[in-house]
């Protein structure tokens, strides 16, 4: 829905703004001081849950207030008579608005949809003429509105408003507010994009109308990850944690196969180091977090935290390389970085702080370094292929992409079905050697003292937790997560069925024996596997809580099957059933359908990737296929220049990032994503299709995360 149609009846001042999403109120008046055309008051938005019973529907207090106005929850609470509200956690919010982030939560964000579900208290201050800067359910995007024209839209919502001036607040009762008034169920109304029928604890958004909304469903829902009070960092639960240490395990098994050893660097950086390689940190400036404070003194010299390690690690590899006998230094860190990043931050793929491995080698030659630059990226293509089931291309960066500073970048691309976009998905980078020559790692040359000293050829390469996000994001449905066995913290459970008010004690006690002993049988070989006998809950219930949280196989197990010495097996990712003897082979019988599971799973998104990925030659192509959901193969000359030409002439202006309001005409210019290493013929004479000089391989266009 466009802005225009939702909120027709509301007179919006001059053209929406879009801006990088801030990240709280503060930064958002900065943003705005920098590009608003006009005065404005800005306005808040806070959504507040009171305290309710088990049994009663919580009914969100939504508190709009100039930004100027103090608005304590005590007083808050008084309005409404409500008891203990405090700031609603996101899956509230997502709940009541239609799967958005709290911080994208404006007045607009109430309408006719949501208005019997919720209250709202509105400041007595937003009146008259005055000119309210308003976030239209999106923190990257602003609309002023005049201060009566905003009343009248939020009573044409029919919400239930109280006004309180807060000016003329008292200071907070501290005795506790006499209880809430019982709720009346809200009635049930059927919002863009939601399953109809969807069980309470399922997801209860379509992956196909509402992808942001299901992608935060399937997590939270799932127990892969919470959200945080800090703004772009979320918390990772074992769910996905377990994931990250299976990978851990694999890399670091290969890696120390070729000598790479783990070290740790501290998170801290000075300055002076930090923008010692000029091309390098350019690339990273505007995002580097700065310790400024300590306590209340201000620190004599800022100290940035790390945005990755090469500056951190280099003066060390200088100190320590000596001769060439110390090469190839090879040491690898498994972190975290932080990158303070305003765009829209999305769990696993654009958060402020995330996890990952990085390596930095130095060699004393170019074909040493290339070799292992190689050797890393076929292991980051093994991780996705053979761990997450997701398949990628392999490629090198163009010069746009690549990694700055670099001598030249290679990279492992993703695609997500959903979104048609691609995404990067590793990278493996040759140094050259730049940043010897700049750190001044150098070995005396083994050809004798006379001769001058050599610069050493450096690496470094990384994998970060984003590999979670696009497996989850290539992988997963309706009914919840969908994992690879090999990857997934629980394989399998097995789950007692067919018990009823007339099953004998005798059976009832052999099947619940029967289970455990299943249980028990594969985690000896094994199997990542656990059994479900809480009684309190049906076997439907089971089954849909299981398959929530993406377990690849369900085993049940019955009184019809103790007599047949046999269990049910049901697949997660096709619903396939199966029944398995319970004889000799069960285990390895279970252990091959993991492996089946494995690889078609793979299969299937393979086959998405390949079917989205459309050769072209003209640009005139690109837009028609981009709203196709696909990547596009073409001849292009490499240039620097053109790339950006490319990627303006497929943008549509004047949208920002990730506001694809309408299909046809999404905002997003395609990138080059990477020149793929294995290359179509390229035909005598083919043109570059941005700039039509001779082209010199095909290039991976795309947009992209
Ligand atoms: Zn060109």
């Amino acid at each position: 829905m466009s802005l225009e149609s939702q909120f027709k009846n509301l007179a919006i001042h001059g053209d929406v703004l879009s801006h990088a999403a801030p990240a709280n109120n503060d930064e958002w008046a900065t943003i705005l001081a920098g590009v608003s055309p006009v005065s404005f008051e800005l306005t808040k938005t806070l959504v507040f849950k009171p305290k309710t019973p088990k049994s009663q529907d919580p009914v969100p207090v939504v508190v709009i207030a100039l930004n100027s106005s103090n608005t304590p929850s005590s007083i808050v609470a008084k309005a409404f008579n409500a008891k203990d509200p405090r700031l609603a956690n996101s899956e509230l919010v997502a709940q009541f608005f239609n799967g958005i982030a709290p911080t994208d939560v404006g007045p607009l964000s109430v309408n006719a949809e949501n208005a019997s579900k919720i209250k709202v208290v509105l400041d007595a201050a937003i009146a008259g003429n005055a000119l309210l800067a308003v976030r239209p359910s999106d923190a990257s995007k602003t609309v002023f509105v005049k201060a009566d024209d905003l009343v009248s839209y939020l009573n044409e919502t029919g919400v239930e408003i109280i006004t309180v001036d807060f000016t003329a607040a008292p200071a907070a009762p501290k005795q506790a507010a006499p209880a809430a008034p019982k709720q009346a169920k809200s009635a049930s109304s059927k919002d863009d994009g939601k399953i109809e029928g969807a069980a309470l604890i399922g997801i209860t958004v379509d992956k196909e109308i509402d992808f942001p909304g299901w992608y935060q469903q399937i997590l939270t829902k799932g127990e892969m990850l919470d959200y945080y009070d800090v703004s772009g960092c979320y918390i990772m639960r074992p769910a996905s944690y377990s994931i990250w240490e299976i990978i851990q395990e694999y890399f670091n098994e290969r890696i120390k196969s070729i000598g790479v050893q783990n070290a740790y660097f501290p998170m801290f950086v000075s300055s002076r180091v930090l923008e010692k390689e000029k091309d390098h940190i350019e690339g990273f400036a505007p995002e580097v977090a700065w310790v400024t404070k300590a306590g209340k003194s201000d620190l004599e010299e800022p100290i940035a935290i790390r945005p990755t390690s090469e500056t951190v690690m280099y003066p060390y590899y200088a100190k320590w390389i000596r001769s060439h006998r110390d090469l190839p230094l090879k040491l690898n860190q498994w972190n975290s970085v932080v990158r303070w990043e305003f765009k829209h931050p999305q769990p696993f793929l654009r958060t402020r702080e995330f996890l990952w491995q990085e390596g930095h080698t130095a060699h004393l030659t170019f074909e040493e370094a290339n070799t292992e630059v190689l050797q890393i990226l076929d292991w980051y293509e093994s991780i996705y292929h053979d761990l997450l089931a997701v398949p990628v291309v392999r490629g090198k960066k163009t010069e746009n992409e690549k990694f700055a500073g670099g001598h030249f970048t290679t990279t492992v691309e993703g695609y997500i079905p959903t979104t048609g976009r691609g995404i990067q998905g590793a990278t493996s980078h040759c140094l050259g050697q730049n940043f010897s020559k700049m750190f001044n790692i150098t070995v005396e040359n083994p050809e004798g003292p006379e001769k001058p000293k050599l610069f050493a050829w450096q690496n470094s390469w990384g994998l970060s937790t984003r590999v979670i996000g696009v497996m989850v994001m290539v992988h997963s449905d309706n009914k919840g997560l969908v994992l690879p066995p090999r990857v997934a913290q629980i394989q399998t459970v097995v789950i007692p069925c067919g018990l009823t008010a007339k099953t004998s004690d005798e059976d009832r006690r052999a099947v619940k024996e029967g289970v455990l002993d299943i249980e028990h049988l594969l985690k000896k070989a094994g199997v990542r596997a656990t059994s479900d006998i809480r009684d309190n809950y049906s076997p439907g219930w089971k089954f849909a809580d299981w398959e929530l949280r993406g377990v690849p196989l369900r085993i049940e197990y019955g009184p019809a099957d103790h007599k047949k010495k046999q269990v049910v097996v049901v697949r997660r990712d096709n619903g396939e059933k199966a029944v398995v003897p319970l004889g000799e082979n069960f285990v390895a019988t279970i252990q091959e359908l993991f492996e089946t599971i494995q690889k078609d799973m793979f299969n299937k998104a393979k086959s998405s990737f390949d079917s989205h990925t459309k050769s072209v030659e003209t640009l005139e192509e690109f837009v028609p296929a981009l709203n196709k959901k696909c990547v596009l193969l073409a001849p292009f000359c490499g240039g620097m220049e053109c790339e950006d030409d490319i990627k303006d002439r497929t943008a549509r202006q004047g949208q920002a990032d990730d506001e694809e309001v309408d299909d046809k005409a999404p905002s997003m210019g395609a990138k080059s994503l990477c020149i793929p290493f294995e290359q179509p013929e390229l035909k005598e004479g083919a043109k570059c299709v941005g700039c039509g000089k001779p082209a010199k391989f095909h290039t991976l266009f795309g947009r992209s995360y």
